[in-house]
Formats: C-alpha cells, structure tokens, sequence
C-alpha cells in the first residue's frame, strides 16, 4: 500500500497531521486499500464564512467563523462549535476528523464535523455573543439540519448559544426545529444528563481502564487538567467513585492538595468567581505543567489539546490517562507514552460520552418525548463500556495502543459502510 506520509511534524503540532499521523498507522495495520484512504482522509466539505457583528460601542467587527463536514457516510455529521481566540481551519478540519472518528467507535448514525468562530468570548458582552451567534447560524443556513448537520457546544459555547442557534435557525425554517442542535437548555428540548455526559463518559472509561489494570479506584489518586464542564463532571463523579483527586486547574493555573481537592467546594467556588478556580484556597498552587507530572495514577487532560508533547512525556508518572479533552496528546509523545507502559484512553473513545447523549437528545426531539436521566445514564454507560471493551478486545487482538485500536474500529466500520453505499 503506496500512502503519501504525512507532513514532517513540526514542535509545535499542528492537530490536523497528528489526526492524520494515528490515521495513517491504523489505515496500514487495517490493509485499508488507498482509494479508501484517500476517501476518508479528505473532509467533506469547508466552509468558511465572514461574519460582522455591530458590538456595543456601535463599532462593526468582522469575525471568521468555519463549519468543516468531514463525513456524512454513516449519517448526518455531528459536532461542537467552539469559540476561542485560538480556532482556525487547520483546528476544525482536526475536530472534524475526530467526530467522524468518535461516534464510529460508540456505534452512533451520525458522521463527523466541526465549527468554530476565532473570537474571544471572555472579553465580549452577553448582547455580543448572542449577535454573533446568531449571525453565524445565519451564515450556515444551508449547512446545519436535523437530517444534514447538527450542531453541539464546544469550549467558549453552552445551552446558552445553542438556544440563540435554535431560536435562529427556526426562524429561517418558519418553524420551531428542536432536533436541529444538541445541548440545549433542558426547557427547550436539552436532555437530561447531557450536560454531565461528556464527564461521565471519561468517568466510566477510567473504572472501565482500572478494572483491566487492577488499580483499586478506592486507593487510586488522580489529578485532572481544565476544570470546565468536561473536567469538573469529571472530577466530581471520579471521587464519587472513590478516587482521591489531588488536583485540579484551569487557565488560572493548577491547585494541589495531596490530601485531596474538595471538589464539591472547587465547583462551587468556581460557580461565584465567574467560571474560574483561580484562587481556589486549602490547596496549593502549582502550574499546569506541574500538574500532568504528578505521580498520580490517573491523569484526566481535560481542557485543550497539545499538552502531552515529546517535551513533557518523559515526565509523565500517571499509570493512566484518560482523554477527557479532544487531542491533549500530541502524536510524537505517543511513542514515548507507549514506551512508559501508560495506558491511554484515547479522545475518540474516552471523550464520547457527549456526543452519546447529544445522540440521545436528538432521538427524543424526533419522538417529542422524553426520557428520564436514569434512562440516559444508563443507555450511555452501556454504550461506552461496550465501546471501551471494543477497542480493548482490538488492542489486545493486534497488539497494539488503545489508541491505534480505537481508530481502527472506527476506520473499518466507516470504510465498510462507504463501500455498501459506494460511490459514482
Ligand atoms: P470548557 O470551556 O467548559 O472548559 C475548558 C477548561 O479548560 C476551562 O476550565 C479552562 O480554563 C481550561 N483550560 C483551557 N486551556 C487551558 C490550558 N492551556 N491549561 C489549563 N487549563 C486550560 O470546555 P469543555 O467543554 O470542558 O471542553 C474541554 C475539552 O473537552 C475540549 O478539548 C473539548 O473539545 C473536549 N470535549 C468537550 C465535550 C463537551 O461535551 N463539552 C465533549 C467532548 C470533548
């Protein structure tokens, strides 16, 4: 098989070769044939839009906003939007992949996308927000739909955006159209158990990953990076599970207690100091880097991605790490990790608990019904342990990091299906 390699990796690694970079290995230990590999390697579609905003001081600003499909083979593509100052194409056409990736691996109808606006939510105002989201739903008018494209929070994006999205795109439609994004405030058609789903996910896999390695979750310490939705869910139902989590962080930096984190406390602290940590007292302050070191046995990266690298892997003293966030580990530390002997939950499994119940919360808009959270929680437990076991039993089978075994999973499911439904 005659593949292109992929691009030379630079220091800093740009998401989309390290997407492409585990692709590839999975690609050639599958046998994938080259016109396949060349199918699934290439998104779908890019769109770019530019989007004015008047602002409050009556200025107009343009913003950038993106909407990659990378593929509609197994059903309409699915994926966050974020809004940061950091999003650019190279990032989306990256997320995309991975969405494509992620729900072929937890078994979902759905294909993969991402969108996002290169913007600083932090530092706009409420009425700014709301503006640009709605201009960038306008913008992408022929792109979202509940059979097409269906758009999910991302970082910088909550119920909050998606309701403005909602709002927007039925009034486009002439019609209220709930199933067109998932995430949605609970009054308007959110499901119960969405906003927890992505923590509880990475919560399940991590018991799931302990059982295998006969680690003793009442004895097992943790430390997890970001505590923002998928961080703190997570960090709040591990010590639900017994764990001891030593510390915690976010852009404020990162706090340690060895005793543990109280982080019941933590997430209230953060919930009346504007969203953040920073501060956070009875532990001490360390950095982020610091804290992916900690010998701890399990490390949960849940804020961004990149912070595992071929600089700090080395370093690393976790038994465990479970990807709570989308690509924290960068494709050249993979080797270094593999080498250590830790084991890793990857991304596109560990962090699928969200689009699970984004699934679930589709579902229930086409019913017009809904399900109770116990219903919720206990079909998407089901399909991450089913899912974990999956790409355990293929790791196991070929030999290789949970990783490479969670994209080849993928890979051949959407390979297969591309090949029944063809192509012209
Ligand atoms: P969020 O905005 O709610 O939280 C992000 C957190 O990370 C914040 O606490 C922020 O301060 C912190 N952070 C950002 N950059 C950091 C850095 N360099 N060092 C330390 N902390 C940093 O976002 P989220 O929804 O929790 O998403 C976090 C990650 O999980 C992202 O990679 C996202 O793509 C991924 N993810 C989210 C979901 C979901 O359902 N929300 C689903 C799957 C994957």
């Amino acid at each position: 098989m005659a593949y292109i390699e992929p691009a030379p990796l630079k220091d800093k690694e740009n998401p989309f070769e390290a997407m492409m970079s585990r692709f590839h290995k999975a690609s050639q230990i599958l046998g994938l044939e080259e016109e396949i590999y060349n199918v699934l390697k290439n998104p779908t579609r890019q769109v770019i839009v530019s989007l004015p905003v008047t602002m409050d001081d009556g200025a107009i600003r343009v913003f950038e906003g993106y909407r990659v499909i990378h593929s509609t083979i197994l059903g309409p593509s699915k994926g966050g939007i974020r809004f940061d100052p950091h999003v650019n194409l190279d990032e989306v056409k990256a997320l995309a992949a991975w969405m494509t990736w992620k729900c072929a691996v937890v078994d979902i109808p759905y294909g993969g996308a991402k969108g996002g606006v290169t913007c600083n939510p932090r530092e706009m105002s409420t009425g700014e927000i709301e503006r640009l989201m709605r201009a960038y739903t306008q913008a992408m008018a022929d792109v979202f739909g509940p059979d097409r494209d269906i758009p999910a929070p991302d970082m910088g994006t909550g119920p909050r955006e998606m309701a403005w999205l909602m709002d927007q795109f039925s009034r486009i439609q002439g019609m209220t159209t709930h199933a067109v994004v998932t995430g949605k405030p609970l009054v308007m058609g959110g499901s119960l158990g969405r906003t927890e789903a992505t923590g509880r996910g990475v919560m399940v896999s991590a018991m799931a990953a302990m059982e295998k390695l006969k680690i003793n979750p009442y004895k097992a310490t943790c430390a997890v990076q970001g505590f923002g939705n998928v961080g703190s869910w997570a960090a709040n139902l591990l010590h639900e599970r017994g764990l001891l989590v030593q510390a915690i962080s976010d852009l404020s930096g990162a706090y340690y207690n060895e005793k543990g984190i109280d982080v019941a406390a933590a997430t209230k602290y953060r919930e009346v100091n504007n969203g953040s940590i920073e501060g956070f007292p009875e532990a001490q302050k360390i950095t982020n880097e610091q804290l992916l070191t900690l010998p701890v046995d399990l490390l949960v990266p849940a804020a961004t991605e990149d912070v595992i690298t071929h600089s700090n892997a080395a370093n690393i003293q976790a038994k465990l790490i479970v990807e709570g966030a989308n690509g924290p580990t960068s494709s050249k530390a993979d080797d270094i990790i593999n080498e250590k002997g830790i084991v890793v939950v990857p991304d596109i499994l560990a962090n699928a608990g969200g689009v699970t119940v984004s699934y679930f919360e589709w579902v229930q808009n086409r019913l017009g019904y809904k399900w109770t959270a116990d219903r919720v929680n206990r079909r998407s437990d089901r399909i991450m342990k089913d899912a974990f076991t999956n790409v355990y039993k293929t790791a196991q089978e070929y030999k290789v990091p949970m990783r490479i075994a969670a994209y080849m999973v993928a890979i051949d499911k959407v390979a297969k299906t591309y090949k029944y439904r063809g192509g012209y």
